[in-house]
């Protein structure tokens, strides 16, 4: 239990509120501690056209789970809460009840065919760095070293 891991929790369909409550619940149920959760934010999709819009969260969680094992799991979690449809390219995204991100597992960089961590876009999207620095003020960006904050402010 020794690894700390921050998820980017989505909903934009269904009961938000809900959702997001389920999923911390499962989250906690099969893979660890929750350490911390941030407030939740409401957001516009981003990539996408749509009228429902998004409310998003992230949480820490303690797990001895690898960072596949985690994947496996928190995608179980989504097909649980209703996802049906996966983003197969960039121009694909879609309404979704839940998405489940791997933003920061510890302080690695991991990329394989199914994972790459940090998650590559979490830099540019404000609802997933808002709340991760909410809950992780100094936190450091694995790639340099620096903090997050630091990071974002260029
Ligand atoms: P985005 O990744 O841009 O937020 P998305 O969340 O809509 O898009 P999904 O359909 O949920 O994309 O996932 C597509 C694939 O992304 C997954 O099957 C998974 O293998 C891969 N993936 C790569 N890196 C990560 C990560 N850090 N966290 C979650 N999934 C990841
Ligand atoms: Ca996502
Ligand atoms: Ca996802």
């Amino acid at each position: 239990m020794h690894n700390i891991v921050y998820l980017g929790l989505g909903s934009n369909e269904g009961n938000r509120e809900e959702l997001l409550e389920q999923a911390i619940s499962l989250l906690v149920e099969k893979t660890g501690n929750l350490m911390c959760r941030s407030s939740i934010i409401e957001s516009e999709p981003w990539g996408f056209v749509s009228s429902h819009k998004f409310l998003n969260m992230v949480v820490a969680l303690e797990t001895s789970l690898t960072p596949t094992r985690l994947l496996d799991i928190t995608q179980r979690i989504e097909r649980q809460l209703g996802r049906k449809h996966k983003s197969s390219a960039k121009l694909d995204y879609q309404d979704r009840p839940i998405d489940i991100d791997i933003l920061l597992y510890g302080s690695r960089i991991i990329h394989t065919t199914r994972l790459t961590v940090p998650h590559p876009l979490m830099l540019q999207r404000e609802f997933v760095w808002r709340p991760l620095l909410e809950i992780a003020p100094n936190i450091l960006w694995p790639l340099t070293g620096q903090p997050l904050r630091d990071v974002i402010e260029k």
